[in-house]
């Protein structure tokens, strides 16, 4: 293996500023993804957890510059699922044998959202019992809103900072947005004993490989347990996304950095789950495997109800529309084990990390 590669896969955080830039633009991609590969199966095996992802509500109180539901859209048809019809959902994935699930909507900080979700875990947990596996992925919350969470049954918790880079933040959301706050999130979340993750885009506007490299040494200094990363897709219908014309040739280069970032995480963190995030079958049909080839280990099958999926969509492209979610699974077990890998069917799909921290090994 070429010594680079050797290095960083030896010992994790093993590697300078510069070497990590030096993974990041490595030319020889086939190589880095397959060292990437390497790690991951030693650290996890040949195998893959399943979230199902439930979109629950497209509203959203924020702005966020790229982002296709932001609030000051217009053109978003808005909803909110109902309790029940969420916990339908939820029941349909523990069903399914996914193991886990994701329940993630727009930003939302009413007393009646927050006492919606608390009241939702607590039911699902009800049915499915703690082994079922239940992450959050709804913003930026009060420290005693995600306990309030945490004490009804979930989890794990994903918030991604963006970018590590706070001047490159402020040019991607309004300045009511802090970034600061985003990193005190993360702080609380860790407090009230989530397993903790978050992530950026690659590819923004103005993003540079030294602001990526940062990234992966952001998630290693705030010891997050799981990573959600994925390329920026630019929408036409937001500030940041509004007269980009993009080729084929584009969707080659973003789902090429977004790899890179897999491999260049798996190979700095070694035992943090990674997900193959959707973005990636957004520019590439075989992207989520491509994905699980260079070092992801969980993949999020959307399990929203199908009459509402259209209107849930952060960039375009989003895959999966017209599918419901049975199809969903079917399709997802035999291109999962076409790469040689296998579901953990039934299994929570816990962060080997923190799963070592909690065992006292870190
Ligand atoms: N409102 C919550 C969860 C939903 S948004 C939150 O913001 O945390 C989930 C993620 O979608 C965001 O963190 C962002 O990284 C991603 N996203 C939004 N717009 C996107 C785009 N145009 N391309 C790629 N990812 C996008
Ligand atoms: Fe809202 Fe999240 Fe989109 Fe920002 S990224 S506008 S918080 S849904």
């Amino acid at each position: 293996m070429e010594p680079l590669l050797s290095k960083a896969a030896s010992k994790p955080r093993a590697l300078t500023h510069r070497e990590l830039v030096e993974l990041l633009t490595f030319p020889d991609a086939g190589a880095l993804f397959a060292a990437a590969y390497e790690v991951k199966v030693r650290e996890i095996g040949r195998r893959v957890s399943l979230r199902g992802l439930i979109e629950f509500a497209n509203v959203c109180e924020k702005d966020c510059f790229y982002c296709g539901i932001r609030n000051a859209n217009g053109k978003v048809d808005r909803y909110m699922m109902s309790a029940d019809e969420i916990v339908s959902a939820a029941k349909w994935s523990y069903k399914a044998h996914y193991g886990s699930i994701v329940l993630q909507s727009g930003e939302i900080s009413s007393k009646s959202h927050i006492a919606l979700v608390e009241n939702v875990l607590r039911r699902i947990r009800d049915i499915a019992g703690d082994g079922f596996g239940i992450t959050l992925s709804l913003g930026e919350q009060s420290e005693e809103t995600y306990r309030c969470w945490r004490e009804a049954g979930a989890h794990r918790y994903l918030l991604r900072i963006e970018t590590s880079n706070p001047a490159l933040y402020a040019t991607l959301h309004p300045s009511d947005h802090s970034w600061e706050r985003r990193l005190e999130c993360l702080r609380s979340l860790r407090r009230c004993g989530y397993q903790v993750g978050s992530g950026i885009m690659a590819g923004l506007p103005g993003q540079t490989v030294d602001d990526l490299a940062s990234d992966i040494e952001f998630f290693a200094s705030e010891d997050l347990d799981m990573i959600g990363m994925g390329p920026y897709i630019p929408h036409a219908d937001t500030p940041l996304g509004h007269g980009v014309r993009w080729n084929t040739e584009d969707k080659t280069r973003r789902l090429e950095l977004g790899l890179h970032m897999i491999a260049a995480t798996r190979l700095y963190m070694h035992d943090v789950n990674i997900a193959a995030a959707t973005a990636l079958q957004a520019l590439d049909p075989e992207g989520r495997e491509k994905g699980l080839l260079a070092g992801a280990n969980v993949v999020m099958p959307n399990a929203t109800p199908l009459v509402y999926r259209r209107n849930y969509r952060l960039y375009p492209d989003k895959p999966c529309l017209g599918e419901d979610p049975g199809a969903c699974r079917g399709c997802l077990e035999r291109r999962i084990n076409g790469v040689g890998e296998q579901i953990l069917w039934n299994e929570r799909g816990d962060s080997p990390h923190w799963r070592k921290k909690k065992d006292g090994m870190h």
